[in-house]
């Protein structure tokens, strides 16, 4: 194996890929799929694409093990969100290599592991020598609108493809540096994600001309409903997953923030604690972490200035914590809101991606990123959202956040993701190649580890 072309292989696959304009809506992964689908072929990997609405590409590749252990499944989602070029430094789907980094939408979300893992994949065929176990590729569609052409549909109708024990999939593995614990670099593990409730809210009264305001108006309940939603004082709960988050980034902490941070776990303080002593730009994500959430996020009312209407709806974004269920999200939101509103489910499903972080897989994880950085704290994490994971793990595969990369002190990957200017150190990408590649290797007993 020749180390130092299968790193430039490894980048020219992410620049390529970023080339291609996957932006869900509409997606067009099938073009992604296409261009995966040339380089397994030229290799001799076997592979089977399913494209269950015109353009919604799925790539599913199998590279046979000696069956000895369980298939690994290494996932990554092809679709990514809009970009609007003017703002952006280098062209969102340009792919350039500049100031040391690949630009472009999908830079860490995640194209990055789409060519790590194809590259990894190509690496362990090219031995020539049966692993121990199936390695299974999949590249899918749609997960940044909710996965139902991608992940969501692959599960639900090709489900023996994914006989895996453990997943790779995003959300984690990324260097997060932590303010005033210099000597260390966290690296966040997804263990678990949140679930989702969204939800339509609709609030009546009575209608009637603006010139004589009256007493029941369905504008002004549902504004009573936004303003109380927008207090984000939903209750908060013990997770076992964002405790040790906590205790984690606590412990390597100083004086005061050590105690503020470990105050935010113990009740009956810890609500006064997130609201004063945790700083506004950290608020938001702590609580994401600690409760269950509910966004306002889309109005509507009215159409004419002079009627008062008798309907309004609120559309609501609603987040279920680890451990929390759909019954005692709504349970909270009724409670909060206050006012009497009709609720329609859109869409839901329960926090269901809860893996475990005490087992052999996840040990290789967390020793092979300390091999390759000797600061390395990797901690377990809840992924606010969700991914991919939130389905395949309903196959009873075991899915963990783990999409490494290694970015530079004043990087963050949280404004990175989904952000302008979306790029990867091509150093970083390639500390990530080596740890996925180290984890694969180990995992599988390649020869090439
Ligand atoms: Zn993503």
């Amino acid at each position: 194996m020749n180390w130092e072309s299968l790193q430039n292989e490894a980048i020219l696959h992410l620049q390529n890929l970023i080339r291609i304009n996957t932006t869900n809506p509409p997606g067009n992964e099938i073009e992604a799929v296409r261009y995966l689908s040339e380089i397994l072929k030229k290799e001799g990997v076997s592979f089977q694409i399913f494209e269950p609405s015109p353009g919604r590409g799925n790539l599913v590749a199998r590279l046979k093990g000696n069956g000895q252990k369980s298939p690994l499944l290494l996932t990554s989602h092809l679709d990514v969100v809009p970009a609007d070029a003017s703002f952006w430094k280098y062209h969102p789907f340009s792919g350039d290599l500049q100031e040391g980094c690949v630009w472009g939408r999908g830079a860490v979300d995640m194209k990055q592991m789409t060519a790590m893992e194809l590259t990894i994949l190509l690496a362990i065929k090219r031995e020539g020598v049966a692993c121990s176990r199936d390695i299974i590729f999949a590249a899918v569609a749609d997960e940044e609108a909710g996965c139902r052409w991608g992940s969501q549909w692959l599960v639900a109708n090709k489900p023996e493809l994914f006989n895996a024990e453990y997943a790779l999939n995003e959300v984690g593995g990324f260097s997060l540096y932590v303010d005033g614990a210099d000597d260390q670099v966290f690296y966040p593990i997804g263990v678990a994600e949140r679930g989702v409730c969204w939800l339509k809210l609709t609030a009546e009264g009575k209608p009637g001309h603006g010139s004589i305001p009256h007493e029941d108006q369905a504008n002004v309940k549902m504004a009573e409903a936004v303003s109380q939603l927008g207090r984000c004082s939903f209750p908060l709960h013990e997770n076992e997953v964002v405790s040790q988050f906590i205790r984690a980034m606590a412990a390597a902490q100083k004086f005061p923030r050590k105690q503020i941070l470990k105050l935010l776990l113990r009740s009956p303080f810890n609500r006064w604690v997130l609201n004063y002593l945790i700083p506004p730009k950290n608020r938001a994500q702590f609580r994401a972490l600690l409760s269950n959430t509910a966004s306002p996020t889309i109005l509507r009312a009215g159409t004419k200035i002079n009627v008062i209407p008798s309907k309004a709806e609120l559309e609501v974004d609603g987040r279920i914590l680890a451990g929390q269920t759909v019954a005692s999200f709504l349970n909270e939101l009724t409670e909060m809101v206050g006012v009497e509103l009709n609720k329609e489910i859109l869409c839901e499903h329960e926090p269901n991606v809860i893996s475990e972080y005490d087992n052999d897989f996840y040990q290789l994880l967390t020793q092979t990123v300390k091999k390759h950085d000797n600061k390395a704290l990797p901690v377990p994490y809840m992924c606010p959202g969700f991914t991919d994971a939130a389905y395949f793990s309903t196959l009873g595969i075991k899915c963990y956040g783990f999409a490494p990369v290694r970015l530079d002190r004043g990087l963050s990957f949280s404004d990175l993701f989904h952000g302008h200017n979306e790029r990867i150190p091509v150093k970083g990408f390639l500390f990530g190649l080596k740890v996925l590649m180290d984890v694969v290797g180990e995992w599988c007993q390649s020869c090439f580890h």
